[in-house]
C-alpha cells in the first residue's frame, strides 16, 4: 500500500499553508509546500532574466531545478543553487511570476514527479492548487480550503503588516483576483475543487476553527 496523502487545495490567501503544516505536525507526516517549488522557479526565471512565457527555456530549469527544503527545529529554510531564497520568495511579485510559469503546461509536467516524492512514509500533506485533481488524484483525503477575495487581501495585509511590509490592500485584492482568475482560468490543472474534495469556507473561521473542521474529515476518512 503507498502511504496516505491529505491534499489542502485552494486559492491564495485561503490559509492552506497555515492548516497544511498545522495537519502535517498534528499527524507527524511530511509536508509538500508546492507553490514553493513554483515560487522557487519564479526566482530562478528571474535570475536567469528568461521571459515568463518561454516554456521552451522554463522546461529544462523546471527538470533541473536544484532547490532543497532543509527543516532544524520546526523552521524550514528554502534552498537554491546554494542560496538561501526562503524570504525572497515570498514578495507579492515572485508570486505574480510563479502564477504565470505555473500555466506553462510542460513546465507543471516536468515538476510532477519531484512533487510525487514527497509521497513517503507515514504519510504526507500536499498543499497547493492541483494536489488532489493531478499530483495525487488517488489521495485518501482531499479538502478544498476556500475564502472570500476580500477575507483573503485582509489576512494577507496582516501578515505583510507584521513582517513590516509595506502594502496597499486595495493593490493586494486587485492582485489575489488576477491571480485567481489566472488560476481558474487556465488550460492545464485550473483551480478547481476535486469530485471528492471536502470543501471547507474559511472566511467566517479563524485558523483553530479551520484545523478542527479539517481533523474531523481527516479522521472520518483514515
Ligand atoms: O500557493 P502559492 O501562493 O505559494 O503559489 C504561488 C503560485 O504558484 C500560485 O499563484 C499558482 O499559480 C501556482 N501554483 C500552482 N499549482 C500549485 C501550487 C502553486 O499552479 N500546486
Amino acid at each position: 500500500h503507498p502511504s496516505p496523502v491529505v491534499t489542502v487545495d485552494g486559492p491564495s490567501g485561503a490559509g492552506k499553508g497555515t492548516l497544511s503544516s498545522l495537519l502535517a505536525k498534528s499527524l507527524d507526516w511530511h509536508f509538500l509546500d508546492s507553490g514553493a517549488i513554483y515560487r522557487v522557479l519564479a526566482v530562478a526565471t528571474l535570475h536567469h532574466d528568461l521571459p515568463c512565457e518561454d516554456e521552451e527555456a522554463i522546461v529544462p530549469l523546471a527538470t533541473g531545478l536544484d532547490v532543497n527544503f532543509v527543516t532544524n527545529d520546526d523552521a524550514t529554510r528554502i534552498i537554491l543553487e546554494g542560496e538561501d531564497v526562503t524570504d525572497d520568495i515570498r514578495t507579492e511579485d515572485v508570486g505574480a511570476v510563479a502564477s504565470k510559469v505555473a500555466a506553462l503546461p510542460r513546465v507543471r509536467e516536468a515538476l510532477l514527479r519531484r512533487q510525487r516524492a514527497f509521497q513517503q512514509e507515514p504519510g504526507l500533506v500536499a498543499d497547493g492548487r492541483d494536489m488532489g485533481t493531478v499530483v495525487f488524484p488517488d489521495a485518501a483525503i482531499k479538502i478544498f480550503l476556500t475564502a472570500s477575495a476580500e477575507a483573503r487581501a485582509q489576512r494577507r495585509y496582516s501578515q505583510l503588516k507584521e513582517k513590516g511590509m509595506d502594502v496597499n490592500i486595495a493593490r493586494l485584492l486587485t492582485d489575489i483576483k488576477a491571480r485567481d482568475e489566472r488560476d481558474t482560468q487556465r488550460s492545464v490543472a485550473p483551480l478547481v475543487p476535486a469530485e471528492d474534495a471536502v470543501v471547507i469556507d474559511s472566511t467566517d473561521l479563524d485558523i483553530s476553527q479551520v484545523f478542527e473542521k479539517a481533523m474531523e474529515v481527516v479522521k472520518a476518512r483514515l
